[in-house]
């Protein structure tokens, strides 16, 4: 994969790495999103813990937050788009959830590993963070005398290594979504409990409608 120059091959999101290739259809088709309330506030309070979770990071590890990324090949006719949350050497990925996984999911693991495909490092974390209204209050109690590994309540890290064969498997599944896309064939869905957090749900259960 390439990391330069820009020329409107079709786009995938890090973010989408393993996800429901029909959600990632619906998506490169244009369909309105429609987001269920309860989901807006999560989303909310996940963005409130990046920021001071990304400030800390920031201002007392020097990270770098937000670092844009594409990778690209002509070769599979597509892009992978990313923003990693705090990059410095390694890339850092923080997930806000109502509750901490034992073992990292496997599209977090497939999204970090983009990110450290990109820049060439061996190994990066996954930090999982517990939602709040006020993310100062979980964000405040942790211990970061041993960063990057960071102890605390209601927080849970994962150090990952790259690994080139999942990264090969994240290329396959955006290029069976692409060939979906081109022959405007809908590809099957996951359905799993990530419909629920769906914005394109009314598509796949219109009689909830
Ligand atoms: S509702 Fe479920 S199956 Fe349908 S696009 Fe969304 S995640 Fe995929």
């Amino acid at each position: 994969m390439e990391s330069d120059e820009n020329d409107g091959l079709l786009e995938f999101y890090a973010s989408e790495a393993l996800t429901c290739p029909r959600r990632i259809y619906f998506r490169l088709k244009g369909y309105p999103e429609r987001w269920p309330e309860f989901v807006r506030v999560r989303l909310n309070q996940g963005v409130n813990t990046h920021n001071v979770l990304g400030e800390i990071l920031s201002r007392r590890f020097g990270f770098e937050l937000e670092t844009p990324l594409v990778l690209r090949s002509r070769k599979l006719g597509f892009e992978i788009h990313g923003r990693i949350d705090a990059f410095k050497d390694f890339p850092i990925e923080i997930k806000g959830k109502t509750s901490l996984p034992r073992v990292p999911y496997d599209y977090h693991l497939a999204q970090l590993n983009i990110y450290l495909r990109w820049a060439e490092a061996d190994y990066g974390y996954l930090y999982y963070v517990k939602l709040h209204e006020r993310p100062e209050s979980i964000i405040g109690k942790l211990d970061f005398s041993d960063f990057p590994i960071v102890k605390g309540p209601n927080f849970r890290l994962f150090e990952v290594p790259y690994d080139k064969s999942l990264f090969k498997e994240t290329l396959k599944h955006f290029y069976t979504v692409k060939k979906a896309y081109e022959r405007d064939k809908l590809p099957r869905g996951h359905f799993s409990y990530a419909c629920r957090f769906c914005p394109y749900r009314y598509l796949c259960y219109p009689d909830e409608e």
